[in-house]
């Protein structure tokens, strides 16, 4: 410890350590493919008849920490118990620091060594035991598996055996012990402190204070105050990959994924994924002979976290670490059952050292990036399995905490260019804003500081430049000359995570959409309209709304209730009342698709509306299946147009005004370099995240111990995850029906599925008996005449209560059949399409068909046969099956001059029409006269976050 006396978020212990001589950059992975003669170079001579795969990772981790680390996790442990295995590292640490590289090199080599091959012989053995687990076992499992996925407390479940006196139930404790054997996960908990500052880890290790907040690591017991449960990555990758049909689904993304160039549609269209591609791997100053992802099995790891709040309303944060896998296919990737959670950083407090907590993480991944050999289930071989993690993501303070950055206290707290941040005149906040004009600013008589950034060449971070920064921060000669370089770059120290080459800095760490976007551009947006943004007033402009006016917007958006089907998401309330229920997911729904409808004709100025639609044109481009390069060009003048507008609305360029020119609103102009060097904004965005918050919620039963009741949930879970993966019994121990769709196909419309009440001989009135003719008689051009289609038709049809189009589209109901209450959300409105003779007014001109849109309620669903084939009367060749929607149109006056909206007033008259034109579901949003129609189905939103698939509480 360098600065005992320093300030509590400068100069870790570890942040003064030497550093090894290279540290990895992947610009220049891969341009120095001559191995050997690096490994020669850095090794030492000893080391130059060993052949060149044979990298120690130990020693290179050793030297990372320049001190005696090695290694506690993976697939090496063995422990029996928490306090033996802890017992044990400690008793490792201390032999391994006087031994000698040269004497390490004979330990443990990575490859495919004497060990691999005896797992191996002995694999086909363990399999076989796999597939016969023992009815104890399976019973063990059920009851297990019931525990974790309803949360049930272990006084509820010692009561089982009294509610099921037959079912012969044994101790939770016995249970607990069966499973833990069955898996063979053994969590590695790791001291930590009190305050959870940091962990003692790595350089850490041996250290019997906290050196940030001086409290003793352990009791006077000898015992530690504070644990972090580290959940090993390796095994659980391994189980992964033993279990058939997700080896199978892993390779989603090296042989199913298509990367077409100048489209961006997934994680390996990125630049972070694209640049790695040939590239040899590197670890430390070593270059592996392999190259990035040239296995399909080769894993693209990402890596989030967030503070989460055990309890609300009180402080206690905890930080749980999770890796998502892009090597499944995007609409499974995000589910919980696919998420690996490697911790959960105990509270009270946030981490200080947030690197030492993320040490055994490093030190696994530095490990899987050499290669460890495991059984591939789909190929029925061994394979070496890499992992590289791509990709970081989480909110700005989670990320500053991994990155090493200051944040928005920084006098440049931007982590992707370095924009000088200024404060407002005269204040005492230390927080830096980051206007684009700050000309009138009277800071600002530095010549070398622009007065004016200009957006569209900001002076971009590279990863050389970040990480050269980041080791004068650390090798500052004294404290205040490190204070005076962290404040100046935003950077504190070299972060542990670049020591992983697969990742870039900044480019690995795009600024989250969804909480840039829906939990601080829209709500300060909101505010700003409502006056309530910090007591600043409206300036010399007029963009506030009436207390009256937003009254009334949120009555309209309470009142448009029941005509939103819940398949768009939760109910809108009044958004002028109601203030509990806004969620990222609410602010997004009503940014895109209410408030374009409520607040039109709402401010004094049409500027400030039309600005605001300009933000949602922009957001819909970002949440697009594909962008093109060329959409992204257009996203980011559009992006720089629209924050330059933001500075001259609500800025006005005073600098008293400073305060709405936070990071988030400069955040927005590097979306279009995130989409770019990261992938799609969903593949990164936080809502997943936030959803596995929401599921860990009710692990917390202890309120006096929270942490250690999620950990004891969480090494529980992984553990049955695990057993499930490795002895394929996800289906086996599905607890409940499977969910059978009871919906009926017909052939040949086999996209859509028709659902009950039933009603097996309904006779048509003769309206719509004509009706049904003129469809028929449009179809089968064939048919000789109306007569013969009447003669055809049969004299009763089927009526069916609801369709769905396969194979995922929303449940749409017949109004005829629906049953109304005041509740009801309206599942009955559809967008529909028909083709169009485009001429059919002149007479003379050619029929061109085209297809339009149009809107309308379904009304009925049909479904029968046809006597005969029409045009083959008396032949009896076919009885073709016809199904049709009865809907009543929306004569639509006008449509919104950007947005997909479109306004009606009256209804017009009834239209048979094939049922496979019906598209989806629409929303209508009551206005003065008419209605507003709006569709969210074209937002990548719905599939990504709303659906999660069946099994998606299934654990
Ligand atoms: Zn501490
Ligand atoms: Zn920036």
């Amino acid at each position: 410890m360098q600065h005992p006396s320093g300030p509590s978020d400068m100069g870790t212990n570890h942040a003064n350590q030497p550093l090894p001589a290279t540290v990895i950059d992947p610009e220049y992975a891969g341009e120095d493919t001559d191995w050997s003669q690096s490994h020669v170079q850095d090794a030492g001579p000893a080391t130059t008849t060993v052949p060149p795969r044979d990298i120690n990772v130990e020693e290179v981790l050793a030297g990372i920490a320049s001190r005696g680390w090695t290694t506690t996790v993976g697939e090496a442990e063995d422990s029996d118990s928490d306090t033996d295995s802890d017992t044990d590292k400690d008793e490792d640490d201390s032999e391994l620091e006087g031994i000698e590289h040269s004497e390490l090199e004979n330990t443990e080599y990575e490859g495919i060594s004497v060990l691999d091959e005896l797992a191996e012989l002995i694999w086909e053995d363990v399999r076989e035991k796999a597939s016969d687990l023992s009815d104890l076992d399976m019973s063990y499992l059920r009851a297990f598996a019931f525990k974790i996925e309803e949360h049930l407390s272990e006084r509820a479940f010692a009561k089982l055996p009294y509610v099921f006196p037959s079912a012969d139930l044994d101790s939770l404790k016995k249970i607990r012990t069966r499973i833990t054997q069955l898996s063979g996960i053994e969590p590695s908990p790791f001291d930590c402190c009190v305050n959870t500052c940091c962990c003692f880890t790595g350089p850490n290790s041996d250290l019997s204070i906290c050196p940030h907040c001086r409290e003793p690591r352990f009791d006077k017991q000898g015992k530690p105050r504070n644990r972090f449960i580290y959940l090993p990555v390796i095994p659980r990758l391994q189980g992964r990959y033993a279990n058939p049909t997700l080896a199978q689904l892993m390779r989603y993304r090296g042989e199913e994924h298509i990367h077409v160039p100048g489209k961006i549609t997934d994680v390996m269209d990125s630049d972070v994924y694209r640049n790695l591609l040939g590239k040899h791997v590197r670890v430390d100053d070593k270059t592996l002979p392999h190259t990035y992802f040239s296995d399909p099995r080769h894993l693209a790891m990402g890596l989030s976290t967030d503070g989460f709040c055990p309890f609300r309303r009180r402080k206690k944060t905890a930080w749980p670490l999770i890796l998502f896998d892009y090597n499944l296919p995007p609409d499974i990737r995000f589910h919980l059952e696919h998420i690996l959670l490697v911790g959960i950083i105990p509270g009270p407090k946030k981490p200080i050292d947030a690197d030492s907590f993320l040490w055994p993480l490093v030190q696994e991944f530095l490990r899987l990036a050499v290669g460890v050999h495991t059984w591939d289930a789909h190929t029925n071989t061994f394979f070496q399995l890499c992992a590289f993690i791509i990709l970081v993501f989480g909110d700005i303070p989670a990320i500053s905490l991994l990155m090493r950055m200051k944040g928005h206290n920084g006098i440049s707290p931007c982590r992707f260019c370095s924009i000088r941040g200024i404060r407002i005149p005269g204040d005492r906040h230390t927080t830096h804003y980051v206007p684009l004009d700050r000309s009138r600013h009277p800071d600002i008589r530095d010549p070398s500081t622009p007065t004016v950034y200009d957006p569209s060449n900001l002076p971009m971070r590279t990863h050389s430049q970040f990480l050269s920064q980041a080791r004068e921060v650390q090798s500052a000669p004294t404290l205040t000359k490190e204070n005076e370089l962290a404040q100046l770059y935003g950077i504190k120290g070299v972060p542990v995570l670049s020591y992983l080459s697969s990742l870039s800095f900044p480019n690995s760490f795009p600024y989250d959409f969804m909480h840039l976007i829906w939990e601080n551009v829209v709500k300060n947006l909101i505010l700003l309209w409502t006056g309530k943004f910090k007591d600043l007033d409206e300036g010399n402009e007029e963009y506030t709304l009436a207390p009256s006016v937003w009254k009334a917007i949120g009555e309209a958006c309470n009142a448009s209730g029941s005509s939103i089907p819940s398949a768009y998401g939760p109910r809108p309330f009044n958004v002028a009342l109601d203030k509990v229920s806004w969620t990222a997911d609410s602010r997004s729904f009503w940014f895109l698709f209410l408030a374009p409808v409520v607040l039109n004709q709402r401010f004094r100025r049409q500027r400030y509306y039309n600005h605001f639609v300009k933000l949602v044109s922009l957001i819909n481009i970002c949440l697009q299946f594909e962008i093109t390069i060329e959409e992204v060009s257009q996203l980011r003048k559009g992006l720089i147009e629209w924050v330059q507008e933001f500075e001259r609305i609500y800025y006005q360029y005073d600098p008293s005004r400073l305060c709405v020119c936070t990071l988030t609103i400069h955040g927005v102009l590097h979306i279009p370099d995130a989409v770019i060097y990261a992938g799609p904004v969903w593949t990164t965005w936080a809502f997943a995240m936030e959803r596995f918050c929401g599921w860990l919620q009710p692990a917390i039963r202890s309120r006096r111990f929270p942490f250690a009741s999620l950990d004891r949930y969480v090494i529980d879970h992984a553990r049955l995850t695990h057993i499930k993966n490795k002895y394929d019994l996800k289906d086996v121990l599905r607890l409940g029906p499977q969910r059978i769709d009871k919906g009926k196909v017909y052939i040949p419309y086999d996209t859509c599925a028709l659902y009950p009440p039933y009603h097996n001989s309904i006779s048509l009135p003769t309206s719509l008996q004509l009706k049904l003719i003129n469809h028929l008689t449009l179809r089968y051009p064939e048919a000789t005449s109306v007569t013969e289609i009447r003669s055809i038709l049969p004299s009763v049809v089927e009526e069916w209560g609801a369709i769905r189009v396969l194979p995922a589209g929303d449940r749409i109901y017949a109004s005829s059949s629906s049953r109304r209450t005041a509740d009801t959300r309206d599942a009955t409105h559809v967008r529909y399409e028909l083709l169009v003779d485009t001429n059919s007014r002149y007479h003379r001109r050619p029929v061109v068909m085209e297809k339009q849109t149009f809107y309308g309620q379904l009304q009925h669903i049909y479904a029968f046969q046809l006597a005969d084939t029409p045009g083959r009367i008396g032949q009896g060749h076919e009885r073709p099956q016809i199904i049709v929607g009865v809907i009543r149109g929306c004569t639509i006056q006008r449509n919104h001059p950007t947005l997909d909206i479109h306004y009606y007033e009256k209804e017009g008259g009834l239209e048979v029409v094939d049922i496979t034109s019906v598209q989806c579901l629409i929303g209508r949003v009551k206005e003065d006269k008419g209605w507003a129609i709006i569709d969210r189905s074209g937002s990548l939103s719905r599939a990504y976050y709303i659906e999660d698939g069946d099994d998606s509480n299934v654990v």
